[in-house]
This record gives structure tokens, C-alpha cells and sequence, in this order.
């Protein structure tokens, strides 16, 4: 089976600063690379999950997302570090961006983004679905990487 760690993005990758969506506000945590290359050397694959909902806010745009999206990969891969994919959420019901102010399934606790990255590369959330159906998100996604971990 696929070793798959879940990460999210603000507080757990870098400082939660409150929407941060500029490359030059981004600051990782301190050990953050560190336990992310830890993980990635015993053959963990890395997906980052976020929500985004600055985006419906009209705080920022999809594409300042892509953007220091594109940064952060780039500077992990020059430290080793190989996310095998990032999903995020622009939603947010009460955002000003018609385009996605709406209640969607992937803004978390919702499942939405880990059901896409387990269909999008063929990771096994059986087990989860059918013991930890009512647990919050994050719950279940570290119930899902002690399980790979065995
Ligand atoms: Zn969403």
C-alpha cells in the first residue's frame, strides 16, 4: 500500500499569518522541511491540503495561490523535499467572489480534497471510510497514516 502523509498548509508547513498568499510573507515553521524530508526518506509520499478561502474573499486570486504554490514546491525540491501533490480549497459560502462563494465538499472538515488526492493516486482509504466515518478530517487522515505506517 502507498504510505501517504496528509500535511496541511498554514500552521503545520508555515506561520498562519492570516492569509498568506505572497512568497515573500511565507515563512516555514521551524523543523517543518526537516520532519517533511524525514517522512519523505521513509518513503512517505507527501500531499498538502489546504483551504483557501482568502480566494472567495476576494483577498487574493487563484492564480497568487498557483504562484506561491509554485514557490514552495520549487524551494522544497532544492531541499529534497518531493510533494507528490497539493490540493486546496477556494471556497467559502460567505465569500464575495461569486465564482466561489458557495458550500462545497472539499472545504475541510469536509473530506472533498483527501477523497480527490485517493482517487487522483490510487491511495486506499478503505479502512477509514468504513471505521472512522464520523471523525473530524484531520482525525482521520492520522488514523489513515498510522495505519500505512505498519
Ligand atoms: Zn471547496
Amino acid at each position: 500500500m502507498e504510505k501517504v502523509v496528509f500535511l496541511d498548509r498554514d500552521g503545520v508547513i508555515n506561520r498562519d499569518k492570516g492569509y498568506v498568499h505572497r512568497w515573500a510573507d511565507f515563512e516555514f515553521i521551524p523543523g517543518a522541511i526537516e520532519a517533511m524530508h524525514q517522512l519523505s526518506s521513509r518513503g512517505f509520499k507527501l500531499v498538502v491540503v489546504t483551504n483557501q478561502s482568502g480566494i472567495a474573499r476576494g483577498y487574493f486570486t487563484e492564480n497568487d495561490y498557483f504562484s506561491l504554490r509554485n514557490n514552495i514546491n520549487k524551494f522544497l525540491m532544492e531541499n529534497d523535499v518531493n510533494v507528490l501533490a497539493t490540493y486546496h480549497c477556494p471556497h467559502h459560502p460567505n465569500g464575495t467572489v461569486p465564482k466561489y462563494a458557495l458550500s462545497c465538499n472539499c472545504r475541510k472538515p469536509l473530506p472533498g480534497m483527501l477523497l480527490a488526492a485517493a482517487r487522483d493516486y490510487s491511495i486506499n482509504l478503505a479502512l477509514l471510510k468504513d471505521r472512522h466515518l464520523n471523525l473530524p478530517f484531520f482525525l482521520q487522515t492520522a488514523i489513515l497514516s498510522l495505519h500505512n505506517l505498519k
